[in-house]
Formats: C-alpha cells, structure tokens, sequence
C-alpha cells in the first residue's frame, strides 16, 4: 500500500497530539513529512525526531534558531522554516497527500487555505477557517479538487451520516435538518448571576473532553456550537434555517441528520477525539483509533434539550451572524478570540465575553468579502475594536 503523506499544522496541540496518536497505532499506512508549531520548540522537535519528519515549521519567527536548536539535540535532521510562511510552505510541499489543519483561531486561515489552493485533501479540525471565510474557502477547494474532510466531532458525525454524493445539494439528498448536539459544556446548569465568579481553570474543566484552552472556553460559552452552526452551513451547503442545536449532556449522541421521511440518522461513539480523526485520515476505510468502546447498556440517561440562549447570549450572536452573512462571521470570530484571551488572562469577567462580542458586532460595519485579504482585513478592525472595549470593561 502506498503510504498517505501527511502535514500536521498545530502538532502540539491537542488534535495535532491526537493525531499522532492515530498515526503511531497504523504506521504502516502513514508518513508524516512536515509538523509545525506556535512557539512550543521543544515537543516540535521531539515529535519531528519520533515521527522522522522532514520539516518543521515554528509560526513565531524568533523562534527559528531554538528550533533548529532543539532538533539538533534530538538527533532530527529536520529543515526548518518559521513565521505564516513558513506554514504556508509546510502545508504545500509537493510530496504531500493531506494537511490536518489542527492550529486553533484565524492564524490557522492562511496555510490551510493555500494547501486547498494546492489540491491537498484537507482534514478540517480549524474551524475558524471556516467560520471566517467559509464561501471562500470550499469555492477554493471545489475549484482545485482538494476534499475537505470534517474533524471536528459534530461535523464528522454528519459527514459520516448523510449520504455519498450531498455536495450536489442537501435537498436532493433528502435531508430536511442538521442537528447539532451540544455538551452544554461545565456550566450548563449553574445560575446566570454566578457565571461572573468562574475562572479559567473552572471554564477548562470540561465535563466530557479534553480539548485546547480556547475551544474549551468556547465549549463553555456555547460560543463553540455558534461557530459549529457556521462551519455546519459550508460544509453541508446547508440553508441557515436547516441547522438546529439540541443540548446532549452526555456526548454520546456525536449529531445527527432528519431526513424527508421522518428517520434520523446519527453517529455514536465514546467522547474522544481519535474517532473522528482516524475517520478522516482513512477514510472511506476504517482503521484502530484506540478507543474506548461504547457501552451503551452501562447508560442509563441519554437526554437531549433546548439550549438555553439566555444564559448563553454566544449561541445567538452566531445564529445572528450566520443569517447577516457577509463580514458577520469573521467579525463574531475575531471578537470572540479576543474576548476569550482577555478572559483567560485574568482581564474580563466569563460574563463579560458575550457582552463583548455583541458591541463589537454592532460597531463594525457588515461590508463584503471578494477575498482572503478582505478577510483578514475584518479580522483586524473587530480585534482592534473587541481590545479597545475589552480595555474598558
Ligand atoms: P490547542 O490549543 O491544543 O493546539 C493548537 C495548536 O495550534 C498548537 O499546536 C499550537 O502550537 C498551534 N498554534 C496556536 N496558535 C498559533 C498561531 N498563531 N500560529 C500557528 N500555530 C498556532 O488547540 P486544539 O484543542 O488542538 O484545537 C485546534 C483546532 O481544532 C481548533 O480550531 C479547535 O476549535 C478545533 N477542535 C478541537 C477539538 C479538541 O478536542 N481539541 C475538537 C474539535 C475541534
Ligand atoms: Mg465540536
């Protein structure tokens, strides 16, 4: 068998060590070529040693001697590239096959688009690309036949139940919704007045997975299952009004798809993250993750509800953004990441982050987008807006 050739945007990170995981339980399938980081040099260079890549890039600039550095202790021969280029040149290379795009926020925009822009077979943990540049992105890949395969777990959960061929149009595949489920994440039933008291630490503890700081944090908010509702509407070309949340504590139920004639179609699985991740790396065949099983007669509750978008105002900013289309997306995203910064650095109160993701909304301009700089653009005037307010708060 001819191994898949692999680019692991984000390795350190929490997908990226996921799947890596995936990739060490079937080697001989498998060829990791290129891995690149933020700023953590060292676990690069140690991933770069144990997996035999052949190129590593660090996204920060000054970093490029550390890295070069600490490969040269591990005994990797590793080239070395550094800053957004040297990403772009990682996700690129000619000899790649797939680029999981695992870095977390708009920084993970730029490489990922440009291995679309190259015919890569995109493994899509980055939701924000999507979020911010959704049209853009898939008319991108469409147009260089460059697959976009879905990694977060809701999205591969549909992937995995809707039927061959729904790119054509969800309608013709006789679907009528999309259902998202929702963990509700750590703070799903304590009282509005308190949530001004939690912490970082408490808004990482989440009940179910163990993900990134930010994800976590949005989990927290709902303003994660916000900008799943958008990534949602661009993979499955789906019409706003056919995307629904339903809150599932358990996170079992990974999502789910009504169909014209009353079934619905749902993938299950025990809440981990190497499930979704071997899908897309072997797809259309199946290969060990390491998981858990599911042992579904040790279940005695699996519920499901309306999320409460009072308590959680994200939700709707997202909806919001989503039906305004144009800009709105990549400005809810762009205060959003600050808003969660500022939060997690001891700045603003957890209250305070849809507070301020709905000012910055309401003060930037919806203006079209022809284009990645556009993008990225909108990106700067709602972060530069989002830490004026945050400022003030
Ligand atoms: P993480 O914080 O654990 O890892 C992020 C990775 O991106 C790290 O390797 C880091 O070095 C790199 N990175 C961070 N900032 C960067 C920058 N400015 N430039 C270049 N690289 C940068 O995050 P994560 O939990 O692995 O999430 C990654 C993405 O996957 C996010 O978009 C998240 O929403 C999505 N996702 C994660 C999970 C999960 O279970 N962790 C589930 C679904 C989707
Ligand atoms: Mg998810």
């Amino acid at each position: 068998m001819k191994k898949q050739k692999l680019c692991i945007l984000g390795s350190t990170g929490s997908i990226g060590e996921s799947t890596l995981d995936v990739i060490s339980r079937n080697p001989e399938r498998f060829e990791v070529v290129a891995l690149t980081a933020n700023r953590n040099t060292g676990k690069l260079a140690e991933q770069c040693a144990r997996f035999d890549a052949r190129l590593a890039a660090i996204a920060d600039p000054a970093l490029q001697d550390q890295l070069a550095n600490d490969l040269r202790q591990v005994g990797s021969k590793a080239e070395v590239f550094s800053g957004e280029q040297g990403l772009v040149t990682a996700a690129t290379l000619g000899e790649i096959d797939s680029v999981m795009a695992a870095i977390v926020g708009a920084a993970g925009l730029q490489p990922t688009f440009h291995a679309a822009r190259h015919g890569k077979k995109i493994l899509l943990a980055n939701k924000e690309s999507l979020v911010i540049a959704g049209e853009i992105f898939i008319a991108e890949a469409r147009r260089n036949n460059a697959d976009v395969l879905p990694v977060d777990s809701e999205h591969n959960a549909i992937f995995q139940s809707l039927p061959p061929g729904f790119e054509s149009g969800l309608d013709e595949a006789g679907v009528d919704k999309i259902i998202l489920t929702a963990s509700g994440g750590p703070f799903l039933d304590m009282p509005a007045d308190e949530l001004c008291q939690v912490t970082p630490k408490q808004a990482c503890a989440h009940p179910n997975w163990d993900m990134g700081r930010k994800i976590s944090v949005d989990s927290a908010t709902l303003m994660n299952k916000g900008l799943e509702v958008i990534e949602a509407r661009w993979l499955f070309h789906a019409h706003p009004d056919q995307i629904e949340v339903l809150v599932h504590p358990q996170s079992i139920v990974h999502s789910m798809v009504e169909y014209r004639d009353g079934s619905v179609i749902a993938q299950l699985g025990t809440p981990d993250m190497r499930t979704p991740i071997a899908n897309v790396l072997a797809w259309p065949q199946r290969i060990e993750a390491g998981v858990k099983r599911l042992q579904l007669a040790q279940m005695n509750d699996l519920s499901f509800r309306e999320p409460d978008l009072e308590r959680f105002p994200c939700l709707s900013l997202a909806f919001d953004a989503m039906r305004a289309g144009d800009s709105a997306p990549a400005v809810l995203n762009a205060a959003n990441e600050v808003a969660v910064e500022y939060f997690l650095e001891g700045r603003i109160g957890f209250d305070r982050i849809p507070g301020l993701v709905g000012t910055v909304m309401e003060q930037v301009p919806l203006v079209p987008l022809d284009g990645l700089d556009d993008v990225m653009e909108q990106d700067r005037v709602a972060r530069t807006c989002a830490m004026e307010y945050a400022e003030k708060l």
